[in-house]
C-alpha cells in the first residue's frame, strides 16, 4: 500500500465517491470488493485530514423511482433511495465532521454519475484552493471515471487510487482506467 503521506501536498484535495451501503457487497446495486476499498480510503482520509489537505466524501442520493432506476427506463437496480439504509455512507468508513459531503443524483430529470454534474463542487475546490484531486471511490466504470474527467476538464490535475477503486465489471474497469490515463489522469 502507497503511503498517502508521501504524495499529499498543499494544493491537494481528496475526493471520495459514493462508498455507500447499496454500493458495496450485500447493497442494492453492489459493486464487487467495494467494501475491500475502505480500509485504503480511510488511511487517505486520516492522512489528508493530519495534513489540513480537504476531503470531500460525495454520496449517491435518489428519489424514489428515480429516473435512472430500471422501471423508469434506466441503467441501474433501484439504489441509494434518500434516508435508506443503503443511502447511508458504509459505516466502517472513517468519518469527520471537517468532510464536506456532496449530495449527488437528487435531479428527477436527469442521472448525475460524476460529482462535478451541477453540484458545484467545481466552485468550492477554486474556494479551497485545490489544484490537485486524489481520487477514489465507486464505482471505477461509473462515476469515479465520470468525475476524474470532469476534474480533467476543469484543469485539474488528478490522481486516481487504484487501491481505493473498484469497478461493476471488470472488463469496463480496465477500459475506465485507460480512459482516465488517456484523460491526463495519473493511477497510483
Ligand atoms: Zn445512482
Amino acid at each position: 500500500m502507497f503511503d498517502p503521506v508521501q504524495h499529499l501536498q498543499k494544493g491537494d484535495g481528496l475526493l471520495i465517491i459514493d462508498v455507500q451501503w447499496d454500493f458495496c457487497p450485500g447493497g442494492l446495486l453492489p459493486v464487487p470488493e467495494g467494501d475491500r476499498i475502505i480500509p485504503v480510503v480511510n488511511k487517505w482520509t486520516e492522512a489528508a485530514l493530519k495534513n489540513d489537505i480537504p476531503v470531500y466524501f460525495s454520496r449517491d442520493w435518489h428519489p424514489i423511482a428515480h429516473i435512472s432506476f430500471k422501471e423508469r427506463g434506466g441503467d441501474w437496480p433501484p439504489h441509494c433511495i434518500q434516508d435508506t439504509d443503503g443511502a447511508q455512507f458504509h459505516p466502517n468508513l472513517y468519518m469527520d465532521r471537517r468532510i464536506l459531503v456532496i449530495t449527488k443524483g437528487v435531479r428527477f430529470d436527469q442521472d448525475q454519475n460524476s460529482v462535478f454534474d451541477q453540484t458545484g463542487f467545481g466552485h468550492q475546490l477554486d474556494h479551497d484552493g485545490v489544484k490537485r484531486l486524489w481520487v477514489g471511490g465507486l464505482a471505477q466504470d461509473v462515476c469515479v471515471l465520470k468525475s476524474v474527467l470532469d476534474a480533467r476538464s476543469s484543469g485539474l490535475d488528478v490522481g486516481v487510487i487504484r487501491e481505493a477503486t473498484r469497478p461493476i465489471k471488470e472488463e469496463s474497469g480496465r477500459r475506465a482506467i485507460e480512459e482516465m490515463i488517456k484523460a491526463g489522469a495519473t493511477i497510483i
